[in-house]
């Protein structure tokens, strides 16, 4: 026999979304449940093992700021922390506040059917139980559903393949073994660099070359903790201030005001500093402006061209299809170094394109790659991925993947029309895949409660979102990312992905809000100071 329960509101995730959401409903005495598809907290960094993976953005702006226990508690070891130290702060949070007794585990949710009648959810899961809610809320990550290629043979592979999401919890024997990896976007860029002296050799197939450049990582003393521990308010205030929710303030020069030598001067200045100051601290130009964008990345091809020493190596790793930072920038320690090792090798698929996967390795066009593992740092179908994969039935029957087949659509990123009493942190169309995203989760969560409160105190069991005023959203998002460079490039932002149905070339989708977060921001508190509007309620 199934089991049946019922919850006011069930939360999807069990991750840095979840355990924030499920944290503030515990606090306001709502009967709340998370369900979590696998079989421990933290999502991205439980699962992410890979060597080298780790924040790319300064830890300390990317914990979470709800608690000041938790800063004031909370010793971020790195400025850029690893993944196991990751792990053990979202765990450290979740004991803190003993939340773990709220999650249920190993409860993949498959189907998620509206029922008119009851005006409830009712969620089915892997394991044959069942649920309803009243209203359930997903924090199902906008990076959590990893993607191969359908490269023939790979299953035949007699060595070790997996996904760098994928990567055992067992220590993977690296030491003298021929190692395969596919893929050079933030993953690749941080395993490569990591494991090229520890492997015999490793051969990196490279489709298309990502800009990066360096993380400039360094370690927080205690000293160093408490002083960022004074200055926490300033910081956080910082990041509500700015475009991406970064600490770092954008150049206020313009960039056609100033001389090619002081831009280059600038440049040298944030190439050198930590995260992503390079791009939230240059020129906003950059992002808008092709000869401004052009100009950026020549200055970061030369800089690749100074570090690797073979000079057709270091073009192959140069981007000649997308300017800098119009695809997700990934940050490197090293990466570009990796290749001046006589074990790394560089295999060009744009020349030699994979033909098959042999049980010994990997065949393209010109060779036969023998390999003991291979690494798949292929990416993931981002943002509606996970979504999509449960079947969500709203008003009438209607498919959500069916509705966002094309584009998704969301009414503020946080509900979708014809999906009542749904709502999302970290959904299409929000700042989660577009700024900080710890930032722009707590800003989805906070908004959340503020709604779910107003509709306690009012009786209110229905909700949904207007068709007219989702289409107006949908403009809005259009229209930040048409203004930007990146608008037709081939990333995630964009949602292309060729191991994805429907996703490959030639298609741009709108995935997330570009007018930045402080607009995001004002735009969301706007719509519940003047009640909701855009949303249906009875
Ligand atoms: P990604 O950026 O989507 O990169 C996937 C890579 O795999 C690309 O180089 C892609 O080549 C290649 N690829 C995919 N299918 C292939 C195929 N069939 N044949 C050959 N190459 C193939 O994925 P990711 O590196 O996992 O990064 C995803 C996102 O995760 C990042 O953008 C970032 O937001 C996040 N992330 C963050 C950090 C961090 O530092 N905090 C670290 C890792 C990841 P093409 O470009 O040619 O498609």
């Amino acid at each position: 026999m199934s089991e049946s329960k019922h919850h006011e509101v069930i939360v999807l995730g069990a991750c840095a979304s979840g355990i924030y959401q499920i944290k503030r409903l515990v606090d306001l005495g709502v009967d709340a449940l998370v369900l979590e598809a696998d079989d421990d907290l933290g999502g991205t960094w439980y699962r992410n093992r890979y060597p080298g993976c780790r924040f790319d953005s300064e830890s300390y702006t990317y914990g979470y700021s709800f608690s000041q226990e938790v800063l004031d508690e909370w010793h971020w070891k790195e400025r850029f922390s690893p993944q196991p130290e990751n792990l053990r702060y979202l765990n450290f949070v979740v004991d803190k506040f003993d939340l773990r007794r709220h999650m249920r585990f190993d409860s993949r949710v498959v189907a998620m059917t509206w029922l008119e009648d009851e005006r409830s959810w009712q969620l089915d899961l892997e394991d044959g139980s069942r649920y309803t809610a009243r209203f359930v809320i997903t924090g199902l990550g906008v990076l959590s559903i990893p993607v191969t290629p359908d490269w023939e043979g790979l299953s035949d592979f007699e060595g070790d393949a997996f996904h760098t999401y994928w990567w055992p919890k067992e220590p993977v024997p690296l030491e003298g073994r021929r190692v395969g990896i596919v893929g050079t976007g933030a993953t690749g860029i941080q395993v490569i660099a990591e494991i090229a002296d520890q492997v015999g050799e490793l051969f990196v197939f490279q489709r298309r070359p990502n800009w990066s450049t360096p993380l400039n990582n360094s370690l927080i003393s205690e000293e160093e903790m408490a002083e960022i521990r004074s200055r926490y308010d300033q910081i956080f205030a910082n990041c509500a201030t700015t475009h991406g929710s970064f600490e770092h303030l954008p150049e206020k020069r313009r960039f056609h005001e100033v001389t090619p030598e002081e831009r280059k001067r600038l440049w040298d200045e944030l190439y050198a500093t930590p995260g992503f100051a390079i791009m939230a601290a240059n020129f906003p130009e950059i992002f808008f402006d092709e000869d401004a964008n052009r100009e950026m990345s020549e200055y970061v091809a030369e800089r690749i061209r100074e570090r690797v020493k073979d000079p057709v190596v270091a073009e192959k790793l140069i981007p000649r299809d997308h300017g800098f930072a119009t695809q997700r920038l990934p940050l490197e320690t090293h990466y570009f170094e990796a290749y001046n090792r006589d074990n790394v090798h560089l295999v060009d698929l744009s020349e030699t394109p994979v033909e098959r996967v042999t049980p010994k390795g990997i065949r393209t066009t010109a060779a036969e790659y023998d390999l003991d593992l291979i690494i798949l740092a292929t990416g993931f179908d981002a943002i509606t991925g996970a979504l999509d994969r449960i079947e969500i039935r709203g008003s009438g029957g209607r498919l959500l993947r069916d509705k966002w087949r094309d584009s998704p659509s969301t009414y503020i990123g946080l509900m979708s029309s014809g999906f009542p009493n749904l709502l999302m942190v970290a959904g299409p169309q929000s700042i989660s895949g577009s700024t900080n995203f710890p930032r722009a989760i707590e800003g989805g969560v906070d908004w959340i409660m503020r709604f779910l409160e107003f509709m306690r105190e009012r009786g209110i069991t229905r909700f949904d979102a207007q068709e007219e005023a989702e289409k107006e959203w949908n403009e809005e998002v259009i229209a930040t990312q048409e203004r930007m460079l990146m608008r037709r490039s081939r990333g995630w932002f964009t949602g292309y992905n060729a191991n994805v149905e429907g996703h490959g070339e030639g298609t741009f989708r709108y995935m997330s809000y570009w007018g930045g977060a402080p607009r995001y921001n004002e735009r969301i508190a706007k719509v519940a100071d003047e009640g909701y509007a855009g949303v249906e309620m009875d």
